[in-house]
């Protein structure tokens, strides 16, 4: 056809259009608007990642109505959409000592995939990781999801809160989201987000480290056979790329060989990396993906490694470390590795003291016989009413938290503070306010593990 003959097929049929209004399969609709809701809960769980799935599971499952807040489009946080899909510990000292409905979801997560658990029985000795269980990430965000309907739990995703208040004895959290402005009314609120924000939001004070630990954006690279690479012509290479000023040392923790080695995984180091607010982790995503780019393409020119592909990439970069909350009780290094039992110890918390910096990570192992526990009042803010935090955030200092941060401990925590909502909605008290014994009945009802005795763990 004729430029000038297309030109007039256009202008017939805008003249048509015109006419008629709209086509057929067309709806003509009012102009877009904002849909305000007003919404009433007995509990809100904001972000629905490690801690906060099961604790939205915990409290559906005894019960109480339970609405959860999940800013990204699938529930399991770091696990599921940062990819780090390896919780650990559940066993120390050939004891079980995180059990309840995260580990249900775990084993329910390596049956369906037909993957299978570490053999706990075996010390793992300085290589913790061989006791961490393999999951594969999208059965996890299947399964964790499925668990939360089966509670009742009403998921809210791509909504994020902005305004936190507490009046006439309620929460009034005004959310929004995809073309959704909606205040949420509850008798208890449960901050999940990994980074104290509803807690900082209601007014609490909440802190973190001049320096942070780095971020990693989990990937899986393959297309090569590492055996027959030469190692150190790569080296070299390496080295005058960075005097180049082409690659940077600390983001693969200066080791090219362990990327290639492990093929990806965990092992590249974004520092600074933040997911407080959008911008912050709009930031860290640019630059673990930036990463990522520069380093496969100076790759690509290496003897060896003309075929090497990206085979898997999660979406966005994982976040180890943010802000904390100022609670009743701050878990410090000392009663961490000393295993501290308090009376309101409400779950165990097994991992090597791991605090990741520029040069990498050299984990500091536990004593033979130490399980380290998570009391209570450190999921509490100071001076809070009916507000409970659980997962990376709760008040502790830098060292024990690069321990209890991990997924296990996690798990069980916002197990904890689901069965405390539920208690507290229960005795019309506020948590901090429970009796701690009602409170460990209710955990081990639900299949929790309570830590018994004094300092030193006898399982
Ligand atoms: C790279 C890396 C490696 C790690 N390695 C291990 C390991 O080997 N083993 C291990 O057990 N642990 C490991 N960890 C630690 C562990 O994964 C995390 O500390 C833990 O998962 C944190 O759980 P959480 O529930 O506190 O936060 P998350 O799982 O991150 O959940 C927070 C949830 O809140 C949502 N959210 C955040 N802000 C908002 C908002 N404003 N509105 C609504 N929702 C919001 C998020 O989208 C997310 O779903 C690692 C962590 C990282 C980053």
């Amino acid at each position: 056809m004729k430029r000038r003959d297309v030109l007039s097929t256009i202008g017939a049929l805008s003249v048509g259009l015109s006419t008629s209004g709209v086509t057929k399969g067309e709806v003509l609709e009012k102009p877009y608007k904002t849909i305000e809701r007003e919404l009433e809960t007995d509990i809100l769980v904001v972000g629905g990642g490690t801690a906060g799935s099961i604790a939205a599971i915990q409290a559906g499952r005894t019960g109480h109505n339970v609405t959860l807040l999940e800013c990204q489009s699938q529930l399991g946080g770091t696990i599921t959409t940062a990819g780090v899909a390896y919780p650990g510990l559940f066993f120390a000292w050939g004891k079980q000592v995180i059990s309840g409905v995260g580990w249900e979801l775990v084993q329910s997560a390596v049956e369906l995939n037909g993957d299978s658990l570490p053999n706990f029985s075996i010390p793992h000795g300085r290589e913790h990781w061989n006791h961490q269980v393999r999951l594969n990430a999208s059965v996890y965000a299947l399964l964790v999801e499925e668990k939360c309907l089966e509670a009742g739990v009403n998921i809210r995703y791509y909504e994020t809160p902005i305004s936190v208040e507490f009046k006439e004895n309620y929460w009034h959290v005004e959310t929004i989201g995809k073309g959704v402005h909606a205040v949420i009314k509850c008798r208890q609120l449960i901050d999940c987000s990994g980074n104290a924000l509803a807690a900082s939001m209601a007014g609490y004070d909440v802190f973190k480290e001049k320096v942070t630990q780095p971020g990693t954006l989990m990937f899986k690279i393959g297309g090569y056979e590492f055996e027959s690479l030469d190692l150190e012509r790569l080296k070299v290479a390496y080295e005058m790329a960075i005097d180049r000023g082409e690659l940077i040392r600390g983001e693969f923790r200066g080791d090219i060989v362990a990327l290639l080695k492990e093929k990806g995984d965990n092992v590249q180091h974004i520092e600074g990396a933040d997911s407080t607010t959008s911008e912050t982790h709009t930031v860290a995503n640019i630059k673990g993906r930036e990463s990522l780019l520069k380093h496969l393409r100076f790759l690509k020119k290496q003897p060896g490694l003309g075929n090497i592909r990206i085979e898997e990439m999660r979406t966005e970069t994982g976040v180890r470390e943010t802000y904390r909350i100022e609670g009743l009780y701050r878990i410090s290094y000392e009663d961490y590795i000393t295993g501290k039992v308090y009376p309101d110890s409400i779950a165990y918390s097994y991992y090597p003291v791991d605090l990741h910096n520029t040069e990498g990570v050299v984990p500091e192992q536990l004593t033979e016989g130490i399980v380290p526990t998570i009391p209570f009042r450190s999921m509490i803010p100071k001076r809070s009413k009916n507000f409970i935090v659980a997962g990376r955030s709760i008040c502790s200092d830098q060292l024990a938290n690069s321990g209890l941060r991990v997924q296990a401990s996690c798990m069980a925590m916002g197990q904890a503070a689901g069965a405390a909502a539920a208690l507290a909605i229960e005795k019309n008290v506020t948590p901090a306010d429970l009796v701690m014994g009602d409170l460990k009945t209710l955990i081990e009802m639900h299949g929790g593990i309570i830590p018994k005795g004094g300092n030193s763990f006898k399982g």
